[in-house]
């Protein structure tokens, strides 16, 4: 038996990954997530510094932590990412650094991610149409920049790459075959993700929603798929692959089929709150006891304590969001 240590919730669920969001600040203005005014953005004095952040992991990787996503906001618009990563990965303790990113500025960065010491990525693309990707991005020339990141991260060698797809009704759920097929030609493992009502997007969840089931069906009407195990990781997600194909066909059902009996994650937010959960009140401020100099054990102990068993989304209501604006506020 291994005596290495192990994070416990208050429901038995062993937790050993942390998403943290190191900017609350996008590039994009995704019809789903972001208001087009953007949102009362963080004072620079209120972000955990790198050297913070990398202080919080350490006390958590004591404590059992192995695994890591760097997210936001859109990560790749905090300046010198790759500094963080590299003293993230040499913290004791943590075996895997992971990426979600909306890939505009990946061209330019994914050779020093890469070398910095992130293995994985997961890139969110929700249309393979030009004009349509920029509507729902809500900036100009986004598919070009977002095509040109995953080729660079296909060259400097992620793997997996994943490759994130909110499902809308009438803004891209006639693409869902397009998006499917990919996978027969490359080893991306494409992910079609239901939509999550948020204080900011009520009225398009509730009129936009699909059930990743229907995604499904419409993917097996390009041919029979079989259950695959889907790339290493640490996600939810269920997948499915069409025989012989490089890639995998994902779906991530939080609103069909909740997978929290499950979950294994907390969320660090750009200005150091720590949450048990994506939707719900409870968290958990580290700033500023990491910042008075206490212990932080005691703060994070009381974290796992109050985790939630499960989510209580309802589409169409922002009840049971906790308040959330947005996706963007905690990393998604
Ligand atoms: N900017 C990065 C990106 O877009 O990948 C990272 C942050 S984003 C909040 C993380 C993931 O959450 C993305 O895949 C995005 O599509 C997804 N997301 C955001 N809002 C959502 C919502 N309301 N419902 C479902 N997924 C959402
Ligand atoms: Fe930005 Fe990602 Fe939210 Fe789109 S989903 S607005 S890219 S944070």
């Amino acid at each position: 038996m291994s005596d290495l240590p192990v994070m416990q919730d208050g429901f038995g669920r062993r937790v050993e990954y942390l998403r943290i969001s190191v900017t609350d600040k996008c590039n994009l203005r995704c019809v789903y997530c972001m208001p087009l005014e953007g949102l009362p953005w963080l004072r620079r004095e209120e972000l955990l510094s790198y050297e913070e952040i990398t202080d919080i992991v350490r006390v958590m990787a004591a404590m059992g932590l192995r695994r890591l996503r760097i997210t936001g906001g859109e990560p790749l618009v905090r300046r010198d990412l790759p500094d963080l990563v590299c003293q993230l990965a040499g913290v004791d303790g943590i075996e895997d650094i992971a990426l979600s990113t909306n890939a505009v500025l990946l061209d330019e960065q994914a050779e020093a991610l890469r070398a910095a010491g992130v293995r994985r990525i997961n890139v969110s693309i929700d249309s393979l149409d030009e004009t349509r990707m920029d509507a729902i991005a809500r900036r100009p020339g986004t598919l070009r920049r977002v095509l040109a990141g995953m080729e660079a991260a296909e060259r400097v060698g992620f793997e997996p790459i994943k490759v994130n797809v909110v499902l809308m009704r009438g803004h891209n759920d006639d693409e869902i075959a397009e998006f499917a097929a990919l996978t027969r030609e490359r080893p991306w493992h494409v992910r079609f993700i239901e939509l999550m009502p948020t204080g900011s997007n009520l009225d398009l969840s509730a009129d936009a929603y699909v059930p990743a089931a229907e995604a499904l069906e419409r993917v097996r009407e390009l041919g029979d798929l079989e259950p695959a195990d889907g790339p290493a990781g640490n996600g939810p997600a269920r997948y499915f692959r069409f025989p012989g194909a490089p890639g995998s066909v994902g779906v991530i059902t939080p609103m069909s089929h909740n997978y929290c009996a499950s979950c294994n994650r907390m969320r660090l937010t750009a200005d150091g709150q720590l949450r048990p959960c994506l939707f719900g009140s409870q968290q958990t401020n580290l700033r500023d006891p990491l910042r008075a100099g206490a212990d932080l054990r005691p703060f994070i102990e009381e974290t796992l304590r109050i985790k939630p068993e499960r989510h209580f989304l309802v589409q169409g209501s922002d009840r049971g969001s906790g308040g959330l604006v947005a996706l963007s506020q905690t990393g998604g």
